[in-house]
């Protein structure tokens, strides 16, 4: 039974919550340190730097994560930078602004005193990262230079070219190496979590699998720390790394952790055709290319199909500068997510399909030269050309706030007749709303490379596009020479996640959740940049302090792995493997987990509305009866087995899916990127009800075939006033 959320907010004026929650938190002494087993699940950003700070504070650490090393955490993969309050630009940033910020774009759907405490940390990770080596950009002075993300007016984006994320775990893993040579952090890489074990409502232990051996082993700790990344994937095709999954969150949600705002999901506005080379997945143009780029289309739709440098400036129309002329192209992803999609349904979108919008860089190479641009941009522009063929120097990108989607997508009769003019690909939502979409769910459209094929060969298409196609088939088991592609929007980014306190502790005692992972300062929209910055955060400053706090009162009371809590969590283990071995069926895990992220899109994606959500949370659980019966899991369990390995995830995932359309129904308001398609203002923005909705929803399990039962939390907002957000 769970009483009132309180999530435990120091007293005080909100600029001293931190410090004088800090002063009067309980420490453990030096020489008790060794005394003390905590367990750390993850080792990307969040939880390289939780393990790495506590085994050099001197706890003993036992480190997870499903990789074969900790280098490879999906953090690898962010490109654009990371937010920090440094104000090196003079250009009127401040702690209180990042706040302001980061609470107005998250649609005031987060926390004061978390996000002013993370605004507040934003300038220690700067300098704890410089300290470790990472080369961030800098300026000719040598001062670490700047640049600009979404619902910010301000430059405070620290970055290392395209691969900030790459820049900040090589720190971060030097670090925890450290740790790990010192004999304070004991690392257990391709292990996976599979249960929380609770032990006198405390958590004290998991229960993980060796994914080389299969041997499934107990481990008793003081306390545990999730840092096991977001759950974008549930949407089955998203901007993630393919591994990441919502196992670790959801089954300690099973044993009593809440999970907080599971709809709040983020759309990125900015996405490319994948390559397998260069992304895990799906590929993403990092939100910093809007700096320089600016976003348009034609203004008429019989513009459409004419080449970009046709269209004469004053046929274009740069929709975000004219709907937001203060933010401009910095609009944040939510917002400029829709606008792209509104356009576009207006059928002034460009390229096949009509689902793409052009990021124009010509203004900027004509004010700083293409060698700055370069500078600045270049690995992203290398990637672009690589998968679209084409020069973003000189011809405008194309982009859509949707990653698989725009798989293949190229304006080929404009950019040199390579381009399959006959592609079945129309405008997918609209023909897909018409009934028309193929594929399960109906959710998708077509985009047919016969007619290139024919013309051109198909090693020409090959050569061009091999790795795409390669790609495709690897996700769909389809082979788009010889049958038309099937494209599909995505997903980037999981505001939700387990609910904390402001100790990042969740509500079962000794349960600290971390990074991506917890429900996060994000609110229901995350600003660009900011999710290095929490995650950081989280692990290297918040965590080394509140833990202790937990710990100091737990001396002594580790249980034995032996007790009966480890082996009823293990034996459950066991019981769920045999089970899915066990189906035997014919249906491949692809096919459910694809199924399911289809109708997730169509339900709970970029919009929702009442009716979708009700039909999703019918068919949910006929696919999971599905799943349960016909599923093939292959091997055994005794051994390196992938198949087992992805089909205990898309198991989780199949519930999980549930939760979040449950939520996405109960917050019966638009809010940030969850878009109830019935409140929204007349200029088409997300209409939010704050008398009703002004809180964080967090779920408790109840048993399988149960609802789940709703906590809320109250938002309070004494600095920040509410208003409707307007970037305008
Ligand atoms: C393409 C892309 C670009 C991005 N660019 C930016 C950017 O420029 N700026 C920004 O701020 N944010 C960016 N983001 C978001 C940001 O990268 C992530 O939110 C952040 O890195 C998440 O870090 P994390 O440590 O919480 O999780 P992750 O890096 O995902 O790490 C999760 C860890 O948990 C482990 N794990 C998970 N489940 C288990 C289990 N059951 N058992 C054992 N181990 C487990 C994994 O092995 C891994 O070590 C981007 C995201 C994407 C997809």
């Amino acid at each position: 039974m769970i009483g009132t959320l309180d999530a435990k907010i120091p007293p005080g004026p909100l600029a001293q919550k931190w410090r004088s929650h800090r002063d009067h938190m309980r420490l453990v002494n030096p020489n008790n340190r060794r005394q003390f087993d905590v367990i750390v699940v993850g080792s990307g950003l969040a939880g390289g730097s939780a393990a790495a700070t506590l085994g050099e504070l001197g706890y003993r650490v036992k480190c997870f994560c499903f990789q074969d090393s900790p280098r490879r955490a999906h953090s690898i993969a962010a490109q654009g930078g990371i937010n920090a309050a440094k104000n090196y630009q003079n250009d009127g940033d401040s702690v209180y602004r990042l706040f302001h910020d980061t609470i107005k774009g998250g649609d005031f759907r987060s926390r004061e005193a978390n996000v002013y405490r993370l605004a507040e940390i934003s300038n220690n990770i700067i300098d704890q990262c410089v300290a470790q080596g990472v080369p961030f950009a800098r300026e000719y002075s040598g001062l670490l230079a700047n640049r600009s993300f979404g619902g910010a007016q301000v430059s405070r984006t620290f970055y290392a070219r395209g691969q900030t994320g790459q820049q900040l775990l090589l720190g971060c893993y030097q670090a925890l190496c450290r740790q790990i040579a010192g004999g304070t952090v004991q690392m257990f890489p391709q292990t996976e979590m599979l249960d929380l074990v609770i032990a006198d409502g405390h958590a004290k232990g998991i229960i993980a699998r060796s994914l080389r051996s299969g041997k499934i082993e107990r481990h008793a700790a003081d306390a545990v720390v999730l840092a096991t990344g977001g759950y974008g994937n549930v949407f089955y095709l998203s901007t993630n790394a393919r591994g990441c999954n919502v196992t670790a969150t959801y089954r300690a949600y099973k044993r009593g952790a809440l999970f907080a705002n599971p709809a709040f999901t983020q759309i990125h506005p900015t996405c490319i055709p994948v390559s397998g080379d260069y992304q895990s997945k799906l590929t993403l143009m990092s939100e910093s290319l809007r700096n320089d780029g600016r976003v348009w289309v034609p203004k008429r739709k019989e513009d459409r199909d004419k080449p970009p440098g046709e269209i004469p400036e004053a046929d274009r129309d740069y929709y975000l500068e004219r709907k937001y002329p203060s933010y401009g192209n910095l609009a944040p992803r939510d917002i400029s997510s829709r606008a792209a999609k509104q356009v576009c349904d207006e059928g002034r979108g460009v390229g096949p399909g009509g689902r793409g919008v052009y990021l124009d860089f010509a203004d900027a190479i004509k004010r700083l030269g293409e060698d700055v641009i370069r500078e600045r941009y270049g690995n992203l522009f290398e990637v672009y050309e690589k998968i679209t063929g084409e020069n973003a120097y000189k011809v405008p990108m194309r982009i859509y706030p949707a990653v698989h989607y725009t798989m293949g997508e190229r304006k080929y009769p404009s950019y040199g007749n390579l381009a399959p003019r006959d592609i079945s690909s129309r405008a997918a939502k609209q023909v897909c709303d018409e009934g028309r979409g193929v594929g399960p769910g109906g959710r998708g459209v077509y985009l047919d490379f016969a007619d290139a094929i024919k013309r051109l060969g198909e090693d020409v298409i090959r050569e061009r596009y091999g790795n795409l196609f390669e790609v495709y088939e690897k996700i769909t088991g389809e082979n788009a020479y010889k049958i038309p592609m099937r494209i599909y929007p995505a997903v980037h980014y999981t505001m939700g996640g387990l609910w904390v306190d402001y100790d990042l502790m969740s509500n079962v005692s000794g349960l600290f959740v971390i990074g991506e992972a917890n429900f996060s300062d994000h609110g229901a929209n995350r600003l660009g940049a900011s999710a290095l910055m929490q995650g950081l955060a989280d692990g290297y400053f918040v965590l080394p302090n509140t833990l202790p706090n937990y710990l100091a009162g737990q001396m002594g009371k580790r249980p034995s792995p032996d007790s009966p809590e480890f082996q009823e969590a293990e034996e459950d283990v066991h019981a769920r493997i045999e089970k899915l071995l066990k189906v035997n069926g014919t249906r491949s895990l692809d096919s459910f987990h694809r199924e399911l992220g289809l109708l997730l899109w169509d339900k709970c994606g970029m919009s929702r509305h009442e009716k979708g959500l009700r039909e999703a949370l019918e068919k949910i659980p006929e696919l999971r009866k599905q799943f349960w019966r016909e599923v093939r899991v292959l091997g055994g369990d005794e051994d390196f087995n992938q198949s087992l390995e992805r089909a205990g995830r898309v198991a989780d995932f199949l519930e999980f899916a549930e939760l979040m359309c449950t939520d996405a129904l109960k917050r019966d308001e638009s809010a940030g990127g969850h878009f109830r398609e019935e409140h929204q203002t007349p200029d088409g923005e997300a209409l939010r009800d704050d008398e009703r909705h002004a809180a964080v929803y967090a779920w408790e399990f109840q048993g399988d075939g149960q609802s789940p039962k709703l906590h809320r939390e109250p938002l309070h907002f004494e600095t920040v006033h509410l208003t409707q957000r307007s970037y305008k």
